[in-house]
């Protein structure tokens, strides 16, 4: 194969781990590439030079029709709890080309997803369609936006193969960056099928990669508390802004704290704890309102893994990994309340913030309002969804709240610079998403699409251009759902 050079520095260690955890594999060369959409602020922070990656060969090394310089390609193998159900798993249709070092020193994993069939994909077809990846780009860098950790896309190219799902749709590949790719499957896989002394060289790769040299008296008890403190806090960016990712299986959980696998994720428009938008997830097991739980369950499913490396003492391992677990519901609270507590402008701590949190949330979703836009009004001071705003419980919700917030020291002025920079103007609505995706897959435009990416990429800064995109959908009969890509 031929050699691409674009800024591609790659220094790769996955290889380094058992056998069993890998199959080394290159892409499935596609018909005719086209790259619609290139990331170059991204490129740029990787290290990678854009004008060479929008080079024709650059465009082939996205559809994995040529190989940059140092790439190794490889599936991972994993395993994971699927809706509960625990199963062999793994890349079916993606491939880590190797772990870029950027010149800040830092390195990702640059995996193609979309590219091809690999010996996990259980009958699969190894593709992506167009719609389904220019989704993920949009949510993946919505989030990095709202600063919510995760990984983020940098290429979709079109293939110009046509794929068939329902109906035919046209292929494409999207080239994702991530910290890494150790999920909590990972450890599942090796749990489950390795040996002991693979799972220690898994926990040790794990430590030095993402938790730093560090002593300590039992690091693979650190790496457990190191994972439980940052699913903690991700967990609670992702309540504080309605994001609902919809398929929190362990396979999709990273153990280095990132959002990962935006499938049938979408966020919440009305504030409903309740809300589901996964059609696959019927239980309503990844409700919004159930997704620190799932969390909690997902690393309990992690520790279980670790037990041997905790204590030779089975039940001494059992009673670390349950302590341990037990800690999570704590950091998380912790998380939640202080990004609560910045919402509403508030500086220090009181002991009525829990109740006037509550009593909020609680007339949002008694008067089905706007999840985003209510923080909104309040942080601008502008009346918001009338049937709330207009309602008496409010009105008197609202005196309680200003009054909290003239006991502060802190001016109101900084009280609403705080909301300002913890409220969001924009997040990405679902009847917006769908909008530019169709006009982007199904008449080749991508003028709306880039121009949302925009807006959603500083949702901070509260521009005259973003009101319009803080529109909720019109009220409809029928709920959003979401399909898996
Ligand atoms: P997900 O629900 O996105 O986490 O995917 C679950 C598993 O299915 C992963 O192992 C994927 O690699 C695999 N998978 C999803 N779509 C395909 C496909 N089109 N072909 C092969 N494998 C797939
Ligand atoms: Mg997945
Ligand atoms: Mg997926």
């Amino acid at each position: 194969r031929e050699i691409v050079k674009a800024g591609w520095n790659f220094d790769n260690t996955y290889p380094d781990l058992p056998d069993s955890l890998y199959t080394k594999l290159g892409p499935v060369p596609v018909n005719s590439p086209k790259l619609v959409i290139l990331n170059e602020s991204l490129a740029e922070s990787l290290g990678l030079d854009a004008q060479l990656l929008k080079s024709d060969e650059g465009v082939m090394v996205f559809a994995g029709n040529m190989l940059p310089e140092g790439a190794e390609p490889l599936a991972q193998a994993y395993a994971g709890h699927q809706f509960g159900r625990f199963t062999m798993l793994g890349d079916g249709r993606a491939l880590l080309l190797g772990e870029q070092v950027t010149p800040e020193g830092e390195r990702y994993d640059i995996q193609l997803k979309g590219s091809g069939k690999t010996p996990y994909s259980r009958g699969g077809d190894g593709r992506a369609a167009l719609g389904p990846m220019l989704r993920e780009y949009i949510i993946s860098e919505a989030m990095f936006g709202l600063g919510i950790p995760t990984t983020r896309s940098l290429a979709v190219v079109t293939t110009g193969e046509t794929i068939v799902r329902e109906t035919m749709l046209p292929g494409a590949i999207l080239t994702r960056i991530a910290a890494s790719h150790i999920r909590v499957g990972t450890f599942q896989y090796v749990s489950q099928w390795g040996t002991v002394e693979d799972l220690r060289t898994l926990a040790e790769y794990t430590l030095k990669r993402h938790f730093g040299p560090r002593e300590a008296e039992n690091p693979y008890l650190m790496l457990l508390q190191g994972v439980i403190k940052r699913q903690a806090s991700l967990l609670a960016h992702w309540q504080l802004v309605g994001f609902i990712h919809g398929v929190m299986n362990t396979d999709n959980m990273v153990v280095s704290g990132e959002t990962i696998d935006y499938g049938p994720c979408a966020f919440m428009d009305t504030y409903d704890p309740a809300t589901v938008f996964s059609s696959i997830d019927r239980q309503g097991r990844y409700a919004y309102r159930n997704q620190p739980y799932m969390a909690a369950w997902n690393l309990a499913r992690l520790a279980e893994t670790l037990m041997p490396l905790l204590s030779a003492d089975e039940e001494e391992a059992l009673k670390i990994a349950e302590a341990e677990v037990s800690q999570f519901f704590e950091l998380y609270e912790k998380n939640w309340q202080a990004g609560m507590r910045a919402k509403l402008g508030l500086f220090n701590e009181e002991a009525e913030d829990e109740s006037l949190i509550k009593d909020l949330l609680d007339l949002m979703e008694k008067h089905q309002a706007d999840y985003t836009n209510t923080f909104l009004a309040l942080t601008f001071d502008k009346p918001g969804d009338s049937t709330l705003f207009n309602s008496g419980e409010f009105v008197e919700w609202k005196e309680k709240w200003l009054g909290r917030i003239n006991r502060q020291q802190e001016s109101t002025q900084s009280s609403h610079q705080l909301m300002r920079n913890s409220n969001p103007a924009v997040i990405p609505r679902n009847h917006q998403v769908e909008a530019v995706l169709q006009a982007a897959v199904e008449e080749g435009d991508y003028r709306s699409l880039r121009q949302l990416l925009q807006v959603l990429a500083q949702p901070y800064a509260h521009l005259p251009e973003q009101l319009e995109y803080s529109n909720p959908p019109e009220p409809s009969s029928c709920a959003y759902r979401t399909f898996c890509g």
